[in-house]
């Protein structure tokens, strides 16, 4: 039990209600410039219920300790809710034990130790990592500079012109040197769902681990590591409606056993000598350091949270908004979707005729809806499409389609105001 926060009942079976779920978000009722907020930016990051925002605050007021080795009542309290959070986070992903749940500071964190890790204990001159064009940079850089390091060589996987990858390209990709797969579960910048259990399948032919960027999947719906048999998944907590700065890092046991720890300091040693330092047992051999305490006990919170609501009712209507957003978007004159791939969570990127989405994005905030324009931290995709960015809507299960309707509005009139 954490001190202050008590979740409703897990029932996925009661009716959705978008207007009750809104009210346990307290920055959706708000004015900005004049008008209701209408908040299409949840791919950057999402927002955070009253329990989530309530469990960090009654840390900080009621037990606030440093964990693991305190003796007293609030360290003894603090430990078991960071814990207990760790327990709901393998049953998040269905992970076999906690051991294989590492708490990072986000996705982010989570590939750099991997591509640190177990990338340059394995990687050999002449071996070979698989990406693809639809990557954050930050499933990119980490393995460039691992690549650099340790001179293997990194292969791209192509898509097609409606964002979806070339598995038949992938599969020319694959040999006896490629050691490591890393792809995105769901694109950021086109929403694009990649069939990962065959990707993981066929670079698992082959003898490569693959490394999963769940960061925009899990928000969206259930993922179960055993099923996929994915060797690796990161995410972060921000964008599955908890505190930044936190995630995590899911990796197989025989694996992370073998890797060595990312980082030195406290918590991940069992004895220090100046002659020779023995490593803690997982989780904690690659969690040097106090960690994010109150942000892992909130994170915990947010996935009690997404489990009281369901993913079941989650994707049924975000499936919904997206398939309406869609619809009278495209019904703008001079507007274009980028991304129409076959399998799309709740996001849509789009360009206007003769309208920069820089100017789309400032004059749509002038009417209170905030949207993403840019490259998305994806450049190399942006460059795939001949483009320097686009204007991007992301939808949360607590959207709905009459905000759908003031996108709309606003873009035919920001089309007015720019001639
Ligand atoms: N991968 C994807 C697909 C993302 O959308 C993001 C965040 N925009 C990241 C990785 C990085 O996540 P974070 O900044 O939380 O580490």
């Amino acid at each position: 039990m954490i001190p202050g926060v008590s979740i409703r009942e897990v029932n996925i079976s009661k009716p959705f209600d978008v207007e009750a779920i809104r009210q346990d978000f307290p920055i959706l009722h708000q004015k900005v410039n004049g008008y209701p907020l209408v908040y299409f930016d949840n791919a950057a990051t999402s927002q955070k219920p009253n329990l989530v925002i309530d469990a960090i605050s009654n840390y900080y007021k009621l037990y606030n300790s440093n964990i693991h080795r305190g003796l007293h009542y609030m360290s003894e309290k603090a430990t078991e809710a960071y814990e207990a959070a760790r327990e709901k986070s393998r049953a998040f992903l269905n992970a076999s034990s906690t051991n294989e749940i590492n708490f990072t500071k986000g996705t982010t964190e989570g590939i750099n130790l991997v591509a640190s890790s177990y990338g340059r204990k394995f990687l050999q001159p002449g071996d070979e990592v698989i990406i693809s064009t639809m990557e954050h940079h930050s499933n990119i850089v980490p393995w460039q500079m691992v690549c650099d390091e340790r001179g293997a060589k990194l292969r791209i996987i192509p898509i097609d012109d409606d964002g979806n990858l070339l598995l038949d390209e992938y599969k020319k990709l694959l040999n006896d040197r490629t050691k490591i797969v890393s792809v995105v579960y769901v694109s950021n910048a086109l929403g694009t769902v990649n069939p990962v259990k065959d990707i993981i399948t066929l670079a698992h032919e082959v003898g490569a681990v693959v490394m999963l960027d769940g960061a925009q999947a899990t928000p969206h719906m259930a993922v179960d590591v055993q099923a996929l048999d994915c060797d690796f998944l990161a995410l972060s907590s921000h964008k599955i409606f908890g505190p930044t700065g936190m995630g995590i890092l899911y990796g197989k046991e025989r694996l992370l056993e073998q890797m060595n720890p990312y980082q030195g300091g406290g918590e991940m040693i069992k004895t220090v000598t100046f002659e020779k330092t023995t490593y803690n047992e997982l989780p904690y051999k690659f969690e040097a350091g106090t960690p994010d305490i109150s942000g892992g006990i909130a994170m915990g919170v947010a996935i009690d949270y997404i489990n009281s609501i369901g993913y079941q009712n989650i994707a049924k209507h975000e499936h919904d908004l997206l398939v309406y957003g869609t619809e009278v978007l495209s019904q703008i004159e001079g507007l274009r979707i980028i991304g129409q791939a076959k399998e799309k969570a709740s996001v849509i990127s789009f360009l206007v005729d003769g309208i920069h989405p820089y100017d789309m994005g400032v004059l749509l905030d002038k009417q209170g809806i905030a949207i993403r324009t840019g490259h998305h931290c994806c450049q190399p995709l942006m460059d795939r499409f001949a483009i320097p960015g686009t204007c991007r809507a992301s939808f949360a299960f607590y959207n709905t389609t009459a905000e759908i309707d003031k996108l709309v509005k606003g873009i035919e009139k920001v089309k007015t105001m720019l001639g």
